[in-house]
């Protein structure tokens, strides 16, 4: 993105995000400096800066830019934080993720986009992001517990595993309900004694889907 009509596209894209709701000066700079393009192949590459969700392999959606945006905000991260992303899809939330926090573990039950989301990371040199072929609805016990978990895939509850796998204080943001329908955005938040819902908005996302991907 160097030339003038790319520094044009660019503004437009912050500026939509930002009356979308996205206002956390880190978020931002984080979405500036992580360009969407390389996230996208074939035919759908010129609509990158569009705020809309769009078509990646493995019959995967890459999220909209500014719900990309409003679910990292609603996150709250913390610079020396270790991050679950369940759902890696083109790597692209990963990414920005990779901007506010310490380490990313990122995963998803399709091989195929984990080995090329790991190629862009490399590209991009996004060194502090770890990406696995695994079913996340188990979570990563192995790195757990985590100070964040973010869920870009819609269960009808909160995984019992990635709910244990919270540290007490830390914040799961992810979308539940009936996979063909609205869900809600929900945020949860540990406490020592147990947990706090706050529901956030209405999204829609492809459904959180339990074993590997047949590529995997
Ligand atoms: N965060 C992605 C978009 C994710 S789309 C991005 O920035 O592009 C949702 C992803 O969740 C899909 O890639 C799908 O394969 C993955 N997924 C669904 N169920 C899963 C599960 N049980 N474990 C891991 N990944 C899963």
């Amino acid at each position: 993105m160097n030339d003038p009509d790319d520094a044009t596209r660019k503004m437009q894209f912050l500026f939509a995000l930002r009356s979308k709701g996205v206002t956390d000066a880190r978020v931002l700079s984080a979405m500036e400096k992580i360009d969407r393009g390389p996230f996208i192949r074939g035919h759908f590459a010129d609509r990158a800066y569009e705020d809309m969700p769009l078509p990646i392999a493995c019959g995967q959606t890459i999220s909209q830019p500014s719900i990309v945006g409003l679910m990292t905000q609603a996150l709250r991260i913390n610079p020396r934080d270790k991050v679950l992303e369940v759902g890696t899809g083109s790597g692209y939330q990963a990414a920005i993720l990779s901007q506010l926090a310490r380490r990313v573990y990122t995963v998803d039950r399709h091989r195929r986009l984990v080995r090329e989301a790991r190629a862009i990371f490399e590209a991009l040199d996004l060194t502090n992001i770890t990406a696995l072929t695994v079913d996340g609805s188990f979570g990563l016990p192995e790195q757990a517990p985590f100070d964040r978990i973010l869920v870009t895939a819609a269960a009808e509850d909160p995984p019992g595993p990635l709910l244990a796998q919270l540290k007490i204080g830390g914040i799961m943001v992810l979308p539940v309900g009936q996979s063909d329908t609205v869900q809600s955005l929900i945020r949860v938040t540990r406490h020592d004694a147990g947990y706090d819902y706050d529901e956030l908005r209405q999204v829609r996302f492809v459904p959180l889907v339990e074993g590997l991907g047949r590529d995997a």
